[in-house]
């Protein structure tokens, strides 16, 4: 390493445990951050240095950037890794950690501060040829008749979405031009009320997409890759699931089109970092909606078809080093499966907190868990749900399937309930294993929507 001798995880669960391994294995020093609610958290243990940054409530703890800096400043580390969630995505986080004097291990606090408005996001993403969703350019504004005009353009369904939006909140479908008017202001207030931010705009609504996202990884020498595409399209209330790479029925040369696209985009806005690319896809056409600036929950998927670890790589760029991989090095082979495993009730979906009293996680060839609980862990009730991740991995999609079945009936977490008896539901799914699902399937196998 260069310049990063020290890191602080600025996150807990999974996701710390992981850039902590990452970490070691860079030879790289560690340090963890936790609440009071998570001393007895796996990476606090294992890190080199631990700091308690506050009381459970996420906003004085993990939100709180003025406790995070200085922990970082006590214990000097070099680089301060956002994880995903919590700071992860906040422009200002990344422009203090960086004012404060330490490397953000992430892209610039310019392209966050982008990505995380919409309107501006979809505006730099047109600039640099990546498609988007027909709809407005640019946020609505208060001419009833051009917004009806518009929404004929576009054509019905169309869907109002708040520029500041996110984690599936402030939007809404209209089918009718009759309801459009009232739905842009009931839009509107929300988004003000919600994000602070009233600029709403308009989108084709696209009936039976699925979701494929396209991981990118950019160095600040100006180089930028992909790693291919992920499907994501099992979803419950916009809630990830189940994740797998590759996407099925995309093939090579539609992979390195749009791969391509995205890694050109990167080059355009001058990005830094992994990322990813959020698509609609319906038809054979990808439709832009987002892009997350940080590592994702499922990365773990594109790591197994293409042997590249992300947290390692987000670690070298932000050392300054160049990316190691050209694009013509990646080969995709096999097919990876992620299931999500959440600490819910798996019949109402309610979070289930409370004592581990019996774990055992599976393993064998080409099974990877994710998880920072152990026996006689005690999740608490202040967090996501999400406990671990289990990710299968064979050379064929059907393999990797039938290799999660057979993880999942092995994994026992007592004490609490978790959605396992969701997921072998999942993957026991004629549709699914079919690959037919679309971003509405799993809620209609649940019988919540038809
Ligand atoms: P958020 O940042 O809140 O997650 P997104 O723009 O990523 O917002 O949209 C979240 C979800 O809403 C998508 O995954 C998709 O299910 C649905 N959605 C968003 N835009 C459209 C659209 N134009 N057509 C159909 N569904 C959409």
């Amino acid at each position: 390493m260069n310049k990063i001798n020290k890191v602080l995880i600025a996150n807990r669960g999974e996701i710390a445990l992981r850039v902590l391994r990452a970490c070691k294995e860079l030879g790289i020093k560690t340090v963890a951050v936790y609440s009071t609610a998570d001393k007895d958290l796996k990476h606090v243990r294992l890190a080199d240095e631990a700091v308690c940054i506050g009381p459970p409530p996420s906003a004085q703890s993990y939100l709180n950037i003025p406790a995070i800096i200085s922990a970082a400043e006590v214990t000097h580390a070099d680089a301060i890794h956002p994880g995903y969630g919590f700071l992860s995505e906040s422009a200002d986080f990344a422009k203090r950690v960086e004012e404060s004097g330490f490397i953000f291990i992430g892209p610039r606090a310019e392209n966050i501060r982008v990505m995380g408005d919409k309107v501006a996001a979809i505006e730099a993403m047109q600039k640099s040829g990546v498609p988007c969703v027909p709809g407005s350019d640019g946020g609505l504004d208060d001419n009833s008749s051009n917004n009806m005009s518009l929404a004929k353009k576009v054509g019905y369904p169309i869907i109002i979405k708040a520029s500041g939006g996110g984690g599936g909140r402030g939007m809404r479908v209209v089918e009718k031009e009759e309801n459009l008017l009232e739905s842009i202001e009931l839009t509107k207030t929300e988004a003000e009320s919600f994000f602070g931010n009233a600029e709403v705009y308009m989108e084709k609504f696209l009936t039976t997409p699925r979701h494929i996202e396209i991981q990118i990884l950019a160095d600040e020498h100006g180089n930028a890759i992909h790693l291919g595409e992920r499907d994501c399209s099992m979803q419950r209330r916009h809630q990830k699931v189940v994740e797998e790479a590759p996407a099925p029925g995309i093939d090579l040369k539609l992979r390195n089109k749009i791969g391509s696209i995205c890694a050109d985009a990167c080059k355009a806005i001058n990005y830094r970092g992994a990322g990813t690319f959020e698509f609609l896809f319906e038809n054979d056409e990808f439709y832009f909606i987002e892009m997350n600036t940080r590592v994702q929950v499922e990365h773990p998927v594109t790591e197994f078809i293409t042997g590249i670890d992300i947290v390692r790589e987000q670690i070298k760029i932000a050392d300054g080093q160049e990316l190691s991989i050209a694009q013509n090095d990646i080969e995709f082979n096999g097919h990876a499966v992620e299931c999500r495993i959440n600490a819910e009730d798996p019949n109402n979906f309610m979070p289930s907190p409370g004592k581990i009293t019996q774990y055992h996680a599976p393993g064998g060839l080409g099974v990877r868990v994710d998880s920072h609980i152990y026996n006689g862990y005690t999740v608490p009730p202040h967090y996501d749900s999400m406990v671990g991740k289990l990710i299968t991995f064979s050379d064929t999609r059907i393999g990797a399937i039938i290799k999660m079945q057979n993880a999942l009936d092995e994994m026992v977490i007592d004490g609490i309930k978790t959605n396992i008896p969701l997921q072998r539901k999942i993957m026991q799914n004629k549709v699914f294993q079919e690959g037919g699902m679309n971003i509405h399937y799993l809620e209609k196998m649940l019988g919540e929507s038809h």
